[in-house]
């Protein structure tokens, strides 16, 4: 069994339900678990037990990230010229051209370099959404499990689909469409295989049509269906944009959240991205429901889609998170930016006092774990829970002169990148060191991911 001491944490934020502050504190994690946390020296005991102690003086430190929307593979796909400028139905139609050419090995690269410049920033939990599977090319969602287990990151993929071409009124094109039977044989191969149900589990399966523009309805209830039946999580996009609105007004004569609950998605082990464009109506259905939502903050600025109604929607019951959503439409992958632009942005529509640092990183911290069915296990630092942590210098000129409130620090001022970072009790970053990974394999993943991006997008 390893044991690991922390200590002399300058500010300790573990974010349980007291909102606790701890100066000088330590922690003390054996086999990934927390059981012991405090304030001052630790125990004599800790410190004879502990195999390794690390110092986090001058250092704020608080429960790692979680990550609750995402689609890994478009980090090849980031900041393309042609669709710089463009909104979400006109970017997903040229992109769907592009991403037709995505393969297996493609996905695994471009899953490590957007879990490497996660857990940079903090991430050690994270959601993916795929729902690219060119012909020939099942194995999507394994790549991207490969890639998490090499990171070690804790991992929710959601098997992603598409059944609705743009011949039958939707927007993919044919090639990226699958039958019902495939998709829903391929979640169940996926389930049988990965899903791990077990505590402090890094690997767990969720379900996820992409959104109305790609799929059935008869595919949303048969998904539904098999989510009930093995007890997995639903995922999809919903009330992303105004066109989207009215695209499901005209295909179905419903506005979307009531279609959802026509079709029985509305449910606790729902959780949908965006959620921007809904009605007093359909914010009181969604909030008694008790689903939860991803709030995309950047892609939404970027595709110019809206602003979520944060608060209205924390006021209905609505369970939010943080997603950091692209890469094609971030164009990023690093959560505190993300934090902040979504508290700055919440500010714009709510007024000054409407979000605050502690909202924002908790709904990136325990909320987000919750919206994934894991706020027993992770999301705070608390006896019992598991060791997933991170930390950032706060001794450094950018935070210079900003530490009347450290937590505020860390999205107010520019913390740069994480010093420490644990998940499941393992270091995967020290002193801003990635431990895993040498500069040789990451230079090496950086020329495969432009290799692959060019070919996508040049054809080269
Ligand atoms: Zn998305």
């Amino acid at each position: 069994m390893k044991r690991t001491l922390i200590r002399e944490i300058a500010e300790l934020y573990p974010f349980d339900q007291a909102d606790s502050h701890l100066q000088d504190g330590y922690i003390f994690i054996e086999d990934g678990l927390i059981t012991a946390l405090g304030c001052g020296e630790p125990p004599p005991a800790l410190r004879m037990a502990a195999d390794q102690v690390i110092t986090a003086r001058d250092r704020l430190v608080l429960p790692g990230f979680v990550n609750t929307h995402h689609h890994f593979y478009q980090t090849l796909t980031r900041n393309v010229r042609a669709v710089q400028n463009s909104k979400l139905e006109d970017w997903i139609l040229h992109l769907y051209q592009l991403w037709q050419g995505l393969d297996e090995e493609m996905v695994y690269r471009s899953s490590l370099v957007a879990l490497l410049e996660m857990l940079k920033s903090g991430v050690t939990t994270t959601a993916d959404h795929h729902y690219v599977f060119p012909q020939g090319c099942p194995k999507m969602i394994d790549a991207e499990i490969e890639a998490a287990r090499a990171v070690g990151v804790r991992f929710h993929p959601t098997r992603g689909s598409m059944s609705l071409s743009v011949e039958e009124g939707g927007l993919p094109p044919r090639s990226l469409v699958q039958s019902e039977e495939q998709i829903l044989d391929d979640c169940l191969r996926l389930v049988r295989r990965y899903h791990d149900r077990g505590p402090r589990s890094m690997v767990r399966i969720g379900l996820a049509p992409c959104s109305l523009y790609e799929v059935t309805p008869s595919l949303m209830r048969e998904t539904l269906r098999l989510a009930e039946e093995e007890d997995l999580l639903l995922h999809t996009h919903l009330c992303e944009t105004r066109d989207e609105v009215l695209f499901c007004r005209e295909r179905f004569g419903r506005n979307p959240v009531d279609l959802m609950d026509d079709l029985g998605w509305l449910t606790p082990r729902t959780w949908f991205a965006h959620f921007i464009h809904l009605t007093e109506d359909e914010l009181t259905k969604a909030g008694r429901a008790g689903v939860g939502m991803s709030y995309c903050s950047s892609s939404n600025m970027r595709l110019a889609s809206g602003i979520a109604p944060i608060g209205p929607l924390q006021a209905a019951g609505v369970r939010t998170s943080i997603g950091i959503d692209g890469s094609a439409s971030n164009d990023m992958n690093n959560m505190v930016l993300e934090m902040r632009t979504g508290l700055l942005l919440q500010r714009l529509r709510d007024g000054a006092g409407s979000m605050t640092p502690l909202q924002i990183l908790s709904m990136a911290t325990r909320e987000g774990a919750a919206v994934l069915g894991r706020g027993q296990e992770i999301g705070s630092l608390e006896i019992g829970k598991a060791a997933d942590l991170v930390g950032f210098r706060l001794d450094t000129l950018e935070l210079a002169g900003g530490l009347d409130d450290p937590l505020g620090a860390l999205l107010f001022c520019d913390v740069k990148g994480a010093d420490l970072c644990l998940v499941n009790g393992e270091v995967l970053i020290r002193n801003g060191e990635l431990q895993r990974w040498d500069a040789e394999e990451l230079e090496a993943i950086i020329r495969c991911q432009n290799r692959n991006s060019r070919k996508l997008i040049r054809g080269e």
